[in-house]
């Protein structure tokens, strides 16, 4: 052969200043795209020795990759296939851009896009490079050819000096990017990209300490050995039947070195067909209040890392999870954008949502123990999955499990037919009573108990959101906190409560109770008066359920903010057959307002009564506590 120029066949010639422009921020990726190209090549030499194609003798096949500061370059060397002059000017000078035109205008602006439409791999060494070789030998024999292009359409192809069969790429790494030159961040690159390919990859040699002779410091030598940076055969792609607990632990160790707790379980996904997908997927512990960490599933398409911002391309709930997830049908280096409109992509999300069901179900079915020793930590997927997606929730509502206050789990059903004898109003709604905090909720919590109620706990980020959701799943159901009102009226029956008053007498009574309450900021107490009985609380201080769902939903959604400007709205119920309550009314009946304001800033028995049901709601602080502590010495 020889020397022969000539041009490019990209038919516009503003690829270059495209690929330098618009890759920036992704021009590391160079490197995943020249070292996979490398193993694919080798990976191809193995099938066809495989199948009798390839009859010579492989050798070593490690993929070698190597900096040389002095020259500037970077060097990614194989000893795959290699390429013919024919198969470099095929593959190489007439890249698939003829039908590009039209594209690049398209996404001008979204170059990881062309470079995934049009197997730009290789081109995107010309976003770090100034200069590229390419030296390669078929494995087919013939000569070697050396290949070279500086960043513009014109190419030099000329016949090299080359024994051994494979391809070398070397790159002259450009003035703006001499980072690349640096050992440290070619290895951080290499891990991040690389860490699991097939074949081995080896960037320089492995170091040795050596220890000084008489009085000089030791220091690390070379060896022989190459620093093979990669794990050709990563858990994932390994038989389920052939692993153990241990493995699949410190493999979620190796992926998460930071994390210190033991992942709850995991799943190894392995299915071949509609698509191929292989993975592991890890329920992390999570801590109460621990900032859920997204975005820690890695994606690989054939082990080669694609992205771990998974947003989007997996279904939201599942971006809590762990793990990596591996498919030859995810697209490698394409834009974010298409990876989340992309077909294969969705069915592989609905897929391993479907997956994720069976594995939970499977636990419950077989190991109820365990599941519900791993609720509490657990739930908050569950939810979130039932929450965001129709399908899971299907699933996922026939294992759910709720904790009451004595630490029992159920399921839905279950619970269903515990409470459905005791706990039904006289509209015959099912009302489920719940508490969020067993320590403040205490005497609510017991009071309902000795009514032979059930009490569950609600305590999860996500609950109140489950909550309303399963409140309209669910017929006639209702959830109500076990503060959200007396005992009588958190599951009204047909008893009437109501108390007859004049206007007057009731203006009178509410302005005398009110003037008793404490003034607190974004607080405001609605004052009622009932017949409770005469064994039941004077008075009692209750949050409205509602309102308060409202104020704990906006917490969490900014387009709520409406609700969280609101005031709590706190209800104090007199229960006007308590015999207190009966004499304070009776002393006050025939009086005007402030002769009742005046009366009721005299009695001491009521400004006890009241800051009590206050104390049990945590509501009663600084001055209004301390005025408490004194008048209680006082009484006593
Ligand atoms: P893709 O890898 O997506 O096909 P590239 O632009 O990265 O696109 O590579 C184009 C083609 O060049 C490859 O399909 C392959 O045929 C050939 N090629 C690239 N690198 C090598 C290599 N190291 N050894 C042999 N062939 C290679």
């Amino acid at each position: 052969m020889t020397t022969k120029k000539g041009q490019i066949g990209v038919t516009t010639g503003n690829i270059f200043p495209i690929i330098k422009k618009f890759l920036y921020s992704d021009h590391e990726i160079f490197l995943r795209e020249i070292v996979s190209n490398a193993v694919d090549a080798t990976q191809k030499l193995k099938t066809l020795s495989e199948v009798g194609e390839f009859k010579g003798d492989m050798g070593d096949l490690t993929v070698k990759v190597s900096i040389d500061k002095k020259a500037g370059t970077l060097t990614v060397s194989d000893r795959g296939i290699g390429m013919t002059a024919e198969e470099v000017d095929k593959y190489i000078n007439q890249i698939a851009l003829s039908s590009a035109n039209d594209f690049l205008d398209q996404y001008k602006d979204n170059a990881n896009a062309i470079i995934g439409h049009f197997g730009l791999g290789f081109y995107s060494t010309f976003m770090v490079a100034k200069k590229v070789e390419i030296v390669t030998k078929s494995h087919k024999g013939g000569d070697a050819v050396k290949w070279s292009c500086e960043g513009d359409p014109e190419y030099v192809m000329s016949v090299a000096d080359k024994d051994d069969r494979g391809t070398d790429i070397i790159l002259y790494i450009d003035e703006e990017n001499q980072e690349f030159l640096e050992q440290s961040k070619i290895e951080s690159l290499l891990n991040k990209y690389c860490k699991f390919l097939p074949i081995p990859v080896a960037f320089g040699k492995k170091q040795e300490w050596q220890a000084g002779k008489e009085g000089e410091s030791g220091k690390y030598v070379e060896t022989d050995e190459d620093n093979v940076i990669n794990e050709v055969n990563p858990l994932w792609k390994q038989r389920p039947s052939e692993l153990k607990d241990e493995d699949y632990i410190s493999f979620y160790r190796k992926l998460y070195p930071m994390t210190m707790d033991e992942p709850l379980f995991w799943i190894h996904l392995n299915v071949d067909y509609p698509f191929n997908l292989t993975g592991i997927l890890y329920f992390p512990k999570v801590n109460n209040n621990m900032e859920l960490q997204r975005n820690k599933i890695q994606l690989y398409s054939n082990q080669v890392f694609v992205t771990d911002s998974v947003e989007g391309i997996v279904p939201e709930f599942l971006t809590l999870l762990h793990g990596v997830i591996d498919s030859p049908d995810i697209p490698l280096n394409v834009s974010r954008s298409y990876l989340q409109s992309d077909g294969n992509v969705k069915k592989i999300s609905s897929h391993i949502t479907k997956k994720v069901a069976d594995k939970l179900e499977e636990i419950f079915k077989n190991d109820r123990a365990q599941l519900e020793e791993k609720w509490d930590s657990l739930k908050v997927f569950v939810e979130y999955g039932m929450l965001t997606e129709n399908r899971f929730y299907d699933r996922a509502v026939k294992f759910s499990l709720v904790k009451n206050t004595d630490n029992k789990y159920f399921t839905l059903d279950e619970y269903k037919t515990l409470i459905e004898s005791n706990q039904k109003d006289k509209d015959d709604t099912l009302v489920y009573l719940y508490s969020t905090d067993k320590q403040e909720q205490y005497s609510f919590i017991e009071t309902a108990k000795e009514k032979g109620y059930d009490v569950l706990i609600m305590d999860g980020q996500l609950d109140t959101h489950w909550i309303g959701q399963l409140e309209q799943k669910l017929e006639k159901t209702k959830f109500v906190r076990v503060d959200s009102n007396t005992i009588e009226q958190l599951i009204e029956k047909e008893e009437n409560t109501d108390v007859e008053l004049s206007d007057t007498e009731k203006e009178n009574l509410t302005e005398s109770i009110q003037s008793l309450l404490p003034k607190i900021e974004k607080t405001e107490f609605n004052v009622t008066f009932k017949n409770l009985g005469e064994s039941t609380k004077p008075i009692q201080i209750t949050q409205d359920e509602f309102m308060r769902r409202m104020k704990e939903m906006s917490a969490m959604q900014p387009g709520m903010a409406f609700y969280g400007e609101m005031p709590n709205m706190m209800q104090a119920i007199v229960n006007m057959e308590h015999p207190i309550i009966k004499s304070f009314f009776e002393e006050v009946k025939n009086k005007s307002k402030d002769e009742s304001i005046n009366s009721a800033a005299s009695n001491n028995k009521l400004k006890q009564l009241i800051d009590l049901s206050l104390l049990s709601n945590g509501l009663l602080k600084g001055e209004a506590l301390s005025n408490f502590i004194k008048r209680s010495t006082d009484m006593l």
